[in-house]
């Protein structure tokens, strides 16, 4: 008998049909012996519908009350699922991130998880339960209700995955593994059998939305046993997804470069003819941090006479806030700028792969394919084991095609 945290995502509870069929799946675990914890997402679109009617009411809604809303969409499927289960004849409870209690900070809309009481849930799985849980959400230490990011029942899913020391997190969503980039995107991109861990976050951080970045991190510090996984194929049938694996052992493929991720959700913000002095960059990046705005990339230029251009990427829902931030602390006199301009046009791609470390020439070959297609690059950044470049929204899909295609992500490691 293991212990299996399954989350399934917005489209395989898409609809009271689908609902149904994740409870005969879950029933099929149960029924063979399975200790079992379901996290679900909202319904599929739901989410957005609800963030939508913030907007309507409210060009600048209180983060509070936009958690008070959106935590509604989890909360139904929660109830959905358990009645079907019931309906099958197996016994299960739902319960909110707050009935649970799964504790976070007050960063309400992308809150972090700080502590998971998993009494609650251990007390039913002994009594042979299902325990399905919203994902999602949580609850500061004064009852607030929080949210954890766009994507984030993953995170749920993966965190109670390690408070419970469960012996599998099984993500179940609408592609059946992590493949070489967006099947969406490239029709031929391959799934892997296994990624590392390094990998995976790193894909994830750079915009590979089929794992939320925080889940990946919660599983590399609980060491949680991670799988990607189809709730739309048939549960015998079902191939075994995508494991996330915490060595490089021998026989795991030995791609050099392992995927290509992207991200539409970039702002560009330059701040031109700035002061090339100490304290530049903390008189420029400091109240953006004070403001709670993450930024990606960030390019200084060495500038003539004593003057340097400055510029970062955002979230492109944040950019508005940034400007406004930016300007703001301008008019204080806080740092002089000739201009600050902005540009939430941008997107970026990121191709990555631990083989990277051991070979040279890989940065050429992206900037070759990418100005084959006449694609300009904005920015770049590296690191160890990724390679990531900032262009014209436009083009995005084009170079995430063109790249799959230079670096031969759709033969896999035995056919190079
Ligand atoms: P869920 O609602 O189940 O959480 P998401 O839409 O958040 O599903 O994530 C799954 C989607 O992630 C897939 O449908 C796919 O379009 C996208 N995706 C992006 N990059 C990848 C990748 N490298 N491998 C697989 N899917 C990816
Ligand atoms: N329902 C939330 C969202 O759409 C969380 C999730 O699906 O993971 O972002
Ligand atoms: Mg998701």
């Amino acid at each position: 008998m293991s212990l299996i945290v399954q989350k399934y995502g917005g489209t395989s509870v898409g609809t009271a049909e689908r609902i149904r069929n994740v409870a005969k799946r879950v029933a099929r675990f149960h029924r063979d012996g399975h200790q079992l914890v379901v996290v679900v997402s909202a319904m599929a679109g739901e989410t957005n519908r609800l963030l939508a009617l913030t907007k309507e009411l409210s060009a600048n809604p209180d983060p509070r009350e936009v958690d008070v809303v959106a935590a509604t969409g989890e909360q139904v499927t929660i109830g959905l699922l358990a009645i079907a289960l019931r309906e099958m004849g197996v016994q299960a409870r739902s319960y909110t991130g707050a009935q649970v209690r799964i504790l976070t900070d007050n960063a309400h809309t992308k809150a972090r998880i700080l502590e998971i009481d998993e009494a609650r849930i251990r007390d039913d799985l002994a009594k042979g339960l299902v325990v399905v849980v919203a994902g999602f959400q949580g609850v500061d230490k004064e009852g607030n209700v929080t949210t954890l990011g766009r994507g984030g029942s993953d995170t749920s899913g993966v965190a109670l995955a390690a408070a419970l020391k469960a012996d599998e997190c099984q993500i179940y969503t609408d592609v059946d593994g992590v493949y070489t980039t967006d099947p969406r995107i490239v029709p031929e991109a391959r799934r892997l059998e296994r990624i590392t861990f390094e990998e995976m976050l790193e894909l994830a951080s750079q915009g590979s939305k089929v794992l939320q970045i925080r889940s990946v991190e919660f599983a590399g510090k609980y060491m949680v046993r991670l799988r990607v996984l189809s709730s739309f194929e048939d549960a015998d049938a079902a191939s075994t997804g995508t494991l996330i694996t915490y060595e490089e052992d021998d026989d795991m493929e030995q791609a050099i470069i392992s995927g290509i991720a992207f991200n539409r959700d970039e702002a560009k913000i330059s701040v031109m003819g700035v002061e090339d002095r100490p304290g530049i960059a903390y008189a420029i990046l400091g109240p953006i941090a004070a403001a709670n705005i993450d930024v990606d990339m960030i390019v200084q230029n060495i500038g003539a006479s004593g003057h340097t251009d400055f510029s970062f990427t955002v979230n492109r829902s944040e950019y508005q806030k940034a400007l406004g931030v930016l300007n703001a602390e301008r008019d204080r006199k806080h740092f002089e700028a000739r201009e600050i301009i902005g540009d939430n046009r941008i997107a970026k791609v990121s191709v990555v792969g631990i083989g990277m470390r051991s070979h040279v020439g890989l940065a050429s070959k992206m900037f070759k394919a990418l100005a084959g297609e006449g694609i300009n690059i904005q920015m770049i950044s590296t690191s160890e084991i990724k390679i990531a470049v900032v262009i014209d929204e436009k083009y995005l899909e084009l170079a995430v095609r063109v790249l799959h295609k230079a670096f031969e992500l759709e033969k896999g490691p035995d056919a190079a």
